[in-house]
């Protein structure tokens, strides 16, 4: 197996393979840039059909982490960390223990956070072994009620700042009666950024995978119901996608009939360059790796000393950072995500891989 050549390698910084016999942990921790901080980033249980997928997955959502948190002004680098395995089988507190173990001693260049297949109660059991771990603590959140670290809310809060600044650039309003958005996915982000949209005086149409899930929306915002085909495809304003990856591509792009798509969902983009048929499309797009950063800013206060207020304003920065790359976006004709990542990389320090020339995706 590559690593120093692998194509997604990307001058990383570190890149650890951990294991602990007993456990059956193995686990890869990687650090792609500390310029700003020690890195910070999720950490991903996923049974990897090899150690090759756990690598390049790994790799490329701590490049994702650099650029996410350097656009979120955070003094945070960009780290990730997965453990090969399947959550619901080969998941035990004596594995979680192992992996809080390795984290301390990597000696605090990587913090680990809750990430697909963990959990906060994971991450606790990890803290017992290491004080590398975020996200964890119970406290006030930025908008005054108890929080147990989730950062859903706050991801939730800022996508919905996002998705006004974007409305605002390409609609040119400011009021929100009556717009009409599209929700794709109504989980822990999707239900609460339709519950600003409902409150803020939006129309909804929702999809979800799970009736429950669209049965709450329906009946507490008044949504629309509708089908998997037409989430994505409906005469509506602007499209959120709130659930999985890779759904703006060939196929769905040219359906599209909003102006705008402002959604939480990571790795939207199917392909780096589906950001320019979106741009040809004449459709707005906001950069998820922009507007779902409210989650990660909301970790970060978590460790450094929670302040609601600070932490609401911090958030609201996202829709100022997303103003300025529809900007620079118009003005130079460039597709948003483009823009981002170079506004990203005037952020940290920035050396252009010998590898590639791709793009990053944010984790
Ligand atoms: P979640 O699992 O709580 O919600 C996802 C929802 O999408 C679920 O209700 C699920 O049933 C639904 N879903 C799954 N497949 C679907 C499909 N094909 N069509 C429609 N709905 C489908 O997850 P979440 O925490 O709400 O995160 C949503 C997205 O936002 C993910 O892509 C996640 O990576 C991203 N994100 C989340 C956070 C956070 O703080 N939770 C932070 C950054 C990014």
């Amino acid at each position: 197996m590559n690593v120093f050549s692998h194509p997604e390698f990307d001058n990383h910084e570190q890149v650890c393979f951990l294991t602990d016999p007993k456990t059956g942990l193995k686990a890869i921790v990687a650090v792609h840039n500390s310029s700003r901080g020690p890195a910070l980033g999720g950490c991903r249980m996923y049974p990897y059909a090899s150690d090759e997928e756990a690598l390049r997955d790994v790799l490329r959502l701590s490049k994702g982490m650099t650029y996410k948190s350097a656009l979120a002004n955070l003094d945070l680098g960009g780290g990730k960390s997965v453990i090969i395995g399947d959550p619901r089988q080969h998941k035990t507190e004596e594995l979680m223990e192992a992996m809080g173990r390795c984290l301390e001693q990597l000696g605090g260049r990587y913090i680990a956070a809750e990430d697909s297949g963990t959990s906060v109660p994971d991450l606790k059991v990890m803290g017992r072994c290491t004080t590398q771990v975020a996200g964890v603590d119970a406290h006030i959140g930025f908008d005054g009620k108890p929080s147990d670290g989730d950062p859903s809310p706050a991801t939730a809060y800022g996508t919905f700042v996002g998705l006004k600044a974007a409305v605002q650039h390409k609609l040119g309003r400011t009021d929100l009666t009556g717009l009409k958005v599209a929700v794709q996915g109504i989980g822990n982000v999707g239900y609460r950024l339709a519950r600003h949209l409902h409150e803020a005086g939006a129309q909804l149409w929702v999809y979800d995978i799970h009736q429950d899930q669209m049965d709450r929306a329906v009946e507490e915002f008044g949504a629309t119901p509708v089908s998997a085909e037409e989430i994505l495809t409906l005469p509506v304003d602007v499209v959120a996608p709130c659930a999985l990856g890779a759904v703006l591509n060939d196929t769905s792009i040219p359906q599209l009939q909003a102006k705008v798509v402002a959604g939480a969902a990571n790795n939207q983009l199917e392909r780096p360059d589906h950001d320019a048929l979106l741009m040809q499309h004449g459709i707005l797009y906001a950069p998820d790796f922009v507007i779902n950063a409210g989650g990660i800013i909301d970790v970060f206060h978590g460790r450094t000393g929670y302040e609601p207020e600070k932490v609401r304003a911090h958030v609201e920065t996202i829709g100022d950072t997303l103003s300025e790359i529809f900007t620079r976006s118009d003005r130079d004709s460039r597709p948003t995500g483009i823009i981002a990542n170079e506004l990203a990389e005037e952020r940290f320090d920035f050396v252009p891989s010998q590898q590639d020339g791709s793009l990053a995706k944010a984790g």
